[in-house]
């Protein structure tokens, strides 16, 4: 059996456990936080992701907090008027065969956790964050903070966006601030207009500035992501700020999205990082998936996806290199280096054109957005929810 280790027990790190044990590795996830979990509240999940959870034999029906969604509406921030709408039912979800749905971290995430737990060839160790490594002809051995050294065929880092398998690998340097801001929150939705308590995912974009919400199952909550591009220059993660700070940096947004920022408490503020696009993530026995990947801003709601997909393609890959690594992981690489590369600009670029423009570039969304009928947006989108095609790689089934 091929022994693998996998740094990261986040969303990346536990789908590629699910799906190199089910290709017949032995694997051991190195978590370095004292306990397994995952920070945060809502995820959205694209068609895409739920086609990758059931390659990987993930159960979502077990998801009681997964909440299918009817639409994604844009808003003008300021003006308050809709833009346009896509709705996610009959012919989004008869065209890509899956849902979009938005789902509790924690849910999902303890979901690949337990399925991780029921299988034999798969060891999870938390308080074990790795430091270095050393790849030779036979195998890697890999250091622990603590010193200890481990030694199996190969590693996968699935460490997240200061990934230390990605320093060593690639020695590229810091993630690239992106100079936006981010707040998240949670509030309590009974408390709104029904108006504000619809099935939807909403986005209310502004010159350099977007409000996004939608409602979670279950917790009768929204949750709430509030994003400014003040040039920011230093790294700040779940730092707790003021309600006040927040209503501050909106106060130009229309009453309704004003309202809904004013009510929530609890606030944590985000730097947003990403990276240039690259076309080599991995060496030999040595491997990159999820933001250790390809970190990208959270603007098209795809990191977790395209994580998931990547567990799906490297098991793919090594089931047909019977197990033999450093091939597996060369195929990998090169299956989803362009589609992942296509999503990390697109999410910069939704940013840039479509949520934070401004004057003319504004004008120019409204118009382009009122043009588009149902049936050229789901055209546009197709290349994201509807992949990775089976052109692109063998295995996958729609
Ligand atoms: C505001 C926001 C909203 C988002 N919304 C969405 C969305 O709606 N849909 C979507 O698909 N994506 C979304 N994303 C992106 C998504 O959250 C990430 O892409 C995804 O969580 C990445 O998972 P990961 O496992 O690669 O990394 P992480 O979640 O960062 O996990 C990395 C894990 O590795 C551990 N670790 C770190 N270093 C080491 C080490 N040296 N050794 C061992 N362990 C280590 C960490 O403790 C952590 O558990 C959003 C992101 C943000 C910021």
């Amino acid at each position: 059996m091929t022994e693998i280790a996998i740094a990261g027990g986040g969303i990346a790190g536990l789908a590629a456990a699910l799906g190199l044990a089910g290709a017949g590795a032995r694997v051991l996830v190195l978590e370095r936080a004292p306990s397994f979990g995952e920070l945060g509240a809502g995820l959205q999940l694209g068609p895409n992701a739920f086609r990758a959870l059931r390659q990987l034999g993930v159960d979502v029906a077990q998801l009681s907090m997964l909440r299918e969604i009817d639409e994604l509406r844009l808003m003008h921030g300021v003006r308050g008027q809709m833009l346009g709408a896509l709705p996610l039912r009959d012919k989004f979800r008869a065209r890509f065969g899956h849902p979009y749905a938005v789902a509790h971290r924690k849910q999902l995430h303890g979901l690949l956790l337990e399925a991780c737990g029921r299988l034999s060839n798969v060891r999870l160790r938390s308080a074990a964050g790795v430091q270095a490594f050393h790849q030779d002809g036979a195998g890697v051995t890999v250091t622990l903070d603590a010193g200890e050294q481990l030694r199996c065929d190969a590693l996968l880092g699935a460490d997240g966006l200061r990934s230390v398998v990605r320093y060593h690998l690639l020695g590229d340097g810091e993630p690239r601030l992106s100079g936006h801001l981010c707040y998240r929150a949670l509030v309590d939705y009974e408390q709104f207009a029904p108006e504000a308590r619809e099935n939807v995912v909403t986005l209310w974009a502004a010159p350099h500035a977007h409000v996004v919400h939608y409602p979670l199952a279950g917790s009768k909550q929204l949750n709430l992501v509030a994003t400014r591009n003040i040039g920011a220059c230093s790294h700040e993660a779940g730092v707790a700020v003021s309600s006040e700070e927040v209503r501050a940096a909106f106060a130009d947004f229309a009453p309704l999205p004003r309202d809904i920022l004013r009510r929530a408490q609890n606030w944590r503020k985000w730097t947003l990082c990403d990276r240039e696009p690259v076309s080599v993530w991995c060496d030999r026995r040595v491997a990159l998936v999820g933001d250790a990947a390809h970190p990208m801003l959270q603007y098209a709601a795809q990191g977790a996806c395209m994580a998931l997909e990547d567990a799906v393609c490297i098991a793919h890959e090594l089931g047909g290199a019977n197990g033999d690594p450093a091939p597996a992981f060369a195929r990998y690489n090169a299956q989803r280096w362009v589609r992942t590369a296509r999503v990390q600009l697109a999410s910069r670029q939704m940013g840039e054109a479509i949520y934070h423009a401004e004057g003319a570039r504004a004008a120019v969304r409204d118009a382009m957005v009122a043009e588009l009928t149902e049936d050229a947006l789901l055209e546009r989108l197709s290349w994201l929810y509807g992949g990775p095609r089976a052109s692109e790689v063998h295995g996958y089934v729609g």
